[in-house]
């Protein structure tokens, strides 16, 4: 009775109805990435009653955090818990019925597969590009539907994409961009922005998990600032020759196009991007430098951050100084010089 009373809010929406509701019960959602958009995707769907949800994140939570990662409180700082530990906790809290589960790794192309395989949708919470068109040809290679989300500033969009309809996000968007790209924690972002694109992401999952109701075929890019709403046709964007649509997975499969490797007898790692070869370092130092002291020539930057300093350098590597770990150092790496 507890159980049929929670979700009575959903049942009596004619678009979700008790048969709706069933199959999101037998449902099995995959978030990638619990930052801002994760931790208000991955409740949504919890609360809503999805009967499996596993949420992927590879950092630890930080107090900038907490002016939009819902799920986390101070208390979770203190405790040192990683963002996927944290978040199984809280959506647990909230609803003890739901399968959840919290995997603390860094989503790659070694474990892609793995981590996304038997879900009825993956859902993107991620804070960089070349891991999106990881998810792109996991995505495309499985046949699995899956909702992409971004939030910078002010502005916010998300798609849909499905495997038998195209365009996929590599022919909306072509590659990575070069040089590196503004993120969160480069460029700011207005707590907003993510709640409402998360809240956007999470219930085309729901239509998705259900099957019925129409999905949505287009490309939404809001401004909370200047409270703008659009809608592009995803029609208009599909690509002419899309590697990922002809079946060449190249950011699963194809070269790696990022290395990562722990320098030897030294606390460091170095990690090599083939998207920011040549890229412009004086424009990463005019990024970095509302954070806190950069200093730098033509050939590198040096930007600390905590317990860890930056090294870019012209050729498209960087050093993180200050951890072994790599997954750290792509962490640091994606937020502050943009992956
Ligand atoms: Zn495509």
């Amino acid at each position: 009775m507890k159980e049929l009373d929670r979700y009575t809010r959903q049942t009596i929406f004619p678009g979700i109805g008790p048969e709706g509701q069933r199959r999101l019960g037998e449902g099995f959602a995959v978030v990638v990435g619990c930052g801002a958009l994760g931790t208000v995707v991955s409740s949504a769907l919890v609360r809503a009653g999805v009967g499996r949800v596993r949420v992927i994140d590879r950092d630890f939570i930080e107090y900038h955090n907490l002016q939009r990662q819902l799920l986390f409180t101070e208390s979770d700082i203190e405790g040192g818990l990683p963002k996927a530990v944290a978040a199984e906790r809280h959506l647990r809290e909230a609803n003890s019925a739901v399968q959840v589960e919290g995997v603390v790794a860094d989503f790659s192309r070694t474990n892609a597969e793995k981590l996304v395989e038997g879900a009825d949708v993956i859902l993107d919470g991620l804070d960089n590009f070349e891991t999106r068109f990881l998810i792109n040809d996991v995505a495309l290679k499985l046949r699995i539907p899956w909702v992409y989300g971004g939030a910078i500033g002010s502005t916010g969009m998300t798609a849909t994409f499905l495997p038998d309809e195209r365009p996929c996000f590599r022919c909306m968007v072509n590659s990575p961009p070069a040089g590196g790209t503004m993120t969160c924690d480069t460029a700011g972002v207005v707590n907003a922005v993510p709640w409402i694109v998360g809240s956007l992401q999470a219930t085309e999952a729901l239509k998705i998990l259900i099957g019925t109701a129409p999905l949505s075929r287009d490309l939404v890019v809001l401004d909370v600032w200047q409270r703008s709403f659009e809608s592009l046709s995803l029609a208009d964007l599909v690509g002419a020759d899309c590697p990922a649509c002809n079946g060449t997975y190249e950011f699963l499969e194809g070269k790696p196009r990022t290395r990562v490797t722990s320098l030897c007898g030294q606390n460091a790692v170095q990690i090599w991007n083939a998207a920011a070869v040549g890229m412009p370092l004086d424009q990463i130092k005019d990024r970095l430098s509302p954070l806190g002291p950069v200093e730098g020539n033509e050939y590198m930057v040096r930007f600390p951050v905590g317990e860890q300093e930056l090294v870019i350098f012209y050729d498209g590597r960087a050093i993180v100084r200050g951890t072994r770990d790599e997954s750290v150092a792509k962490a640091l790496y994606a937020k502050y010089v943009g992956m």
